[in-house]
């Protein structure tokens, strides 16, 4: 088991490129004195709609590694994996994000719910059991622990399966996330805590705990939901968890993974103030926000880099409904708010940055327009080499956007003084 650092930030790069300018973000951190650990994430949809393979991030990884000098640790996540997917990520990654949100609401087996129950009757306690930080007891009954073990008994048990899975595969030592985030429902700290018992039963080393919290967490935006809510539900889950490391033998650094984590700006203050209270780590996951950096970076190079990014509107305008629609949940987008193709097409490289720069205080910010291109990484895709060789020509522009998108928008406001 691989012991994970406090504070890990997940750098996805859908396209692969940008190994060295998230890293390089890091670097700076540290140099500022923020402590802070690369994982890059990918997972398996992305490979599947970009058509990769999983070995394709660990050289990226080990590349911008070795090109910067980088003497810390840094991790490679096969990000929400089931045991169908797994095999093709057993080689390169030594970070597993367990899926198995779909299991959520299956049936158990009766037994085994009456098996979970028994097991950890000792916590059905008249006043309910003490936890340092919750402002009341926790109280559990077995009606409790019973519908608990109906939403969530099966998914941990299939947890259970993937991380015996891999265990049994995998000769180096590795990390375990368990996410549960991709459901309708949030979980309550008592539901955590609950889905802790279960993965302790099953011998799950997790330590990371990715669940659906309160509030949208849209792709590429700000949180939309009620912080006060928000920051008494995240104060609540810290607590459990580090009862739940101590009571239950999870490892010491057993954190929470706040996943669609990139853009947070309006919960970086209140998660950074939280963990410090705490004295607790945080796993944060980002992907798509660096391919919007690819996407500023081209318009802000201007010419061919800036033709590509207008093809891709372009393109991806009339596959609207296409595009958006597995992302329903997770996007707000109001087509009215989207300029014409001809329209953006008349934008200078300056107009069209600006539009998509994550910077709520700029007026020409288009929240729309940039969700709209967070779900159109699948046309850049189809330009397959043509994409890729404009990454190539404006590498310093991009790679300015993507290393300040890191540094000055996610790793300072959540982890610096
Ligand atoms: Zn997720």
């Amino acid at each position: 088991m691989k012991s994970l650092e406090k504070f890990t930030l997940g750098t996805g790069d859908r396209f692969g490129r940008q190994g060295r300018a998230q890293l390089a973000a890091f670097v700076r951190a540290r140099e500022e004195g923020i402590d802070a650990c690369p994982v890059w994430n990918k997972s398996n949809r992305e490979h599947t709609l970009i058509g990769t393979e999983p070995a394709s991030v660990r050289a990226e990884a080990d590349d911008a590694v070795q090109a910067l000098g980088w003497d810390r640790p840094y991790y490679v996540d096969a990000d929400h994996i089931g045991l169908a997917t797994v095999d093709r990520f057993l080689a390169p990654s030594d970070f597993f994000t367990l899926d198995v949100a779909d299991r959520i609401g299956r049936p158990a087996a009766p037994d085994d719910v009456a098996a979970f129950v028994k097991r950890w009757e000792t916590y059905l306690r008249p006043g309910g059991v003490e936890i340092p930080g919750l402002a009341a007891p926790l109280v559990l009954d077995a009606a409790r622990m019973r519908e608990a073990a109906g939403q969530f008994l099966a998914a941990m048990q299939e947890a259970g399966k993937i991380y015996r899975h891999i265990r049994d595969r995998k000769r180096e030592p590795f990390a375990v996330e368990v996410s549960v985030d991709e459901t309708d429902r949030p979980q309550s700290p008592a539901d955590l805590f609950l889905i802790l018992l279960m993965l302790a039963q099953e011998g799950v080393p997790a330590q990371t705990l990715a669940p659906k919290f309160t509030g949208r967490f849209n792709k590429g935006v700000d949180y939309a939901g009620d912080l006060a809510a928000f920051e008494r539900e995240f104060d609540a889950d810290l607590a459990i968890l580090a009862f739940a490391a101590k009571e239950l033998g999870f490892p010491p650094t057993l954190k929470l993974s706040v996943h669609s984590g990139s853009d947070k700006f309006s919960l970086y203050p209140v998660i950074g103030r939280l963990v410090r209270r705490h004295g607790a780590g945080l796993h944060l996951k980002t992907a798509g926000t660096t391919w919007l950096e690819e996407a500023i970076g081209l318009a802000e190079a201007g010419g061919s880099g800036l033709a590509v990014a207008r093809e891709i509107y372009g393109k991806a305008l009339p596959l609207f409904d296409d595009l958006v629609g597995p992302y329903r949940a997770v996007v707000d987008i109001d087509p009215a708010r989207l300029p014409s193709a001809a329209a953006l097409a008349a934008w200078t490289g300056e107009q069209l940055a600006a539009a998509l720069r994550h910077d709520p205080a700029c007026p020409a910010y288009n929240p729309h327009l940039r969700q709209f291109f967070h779900v159109s990484f699948k046309v850049a895709a189809k330009l397959g080499p043509r994409y890729l060789d404009a990454l190539g020509e404006h590498a310093a522009v991009v790679a300015r956007n993507v290393t300040g998108n890191l540094l000055d928008r996610h790793l300072r406001p959540l982890l610096g003084a």
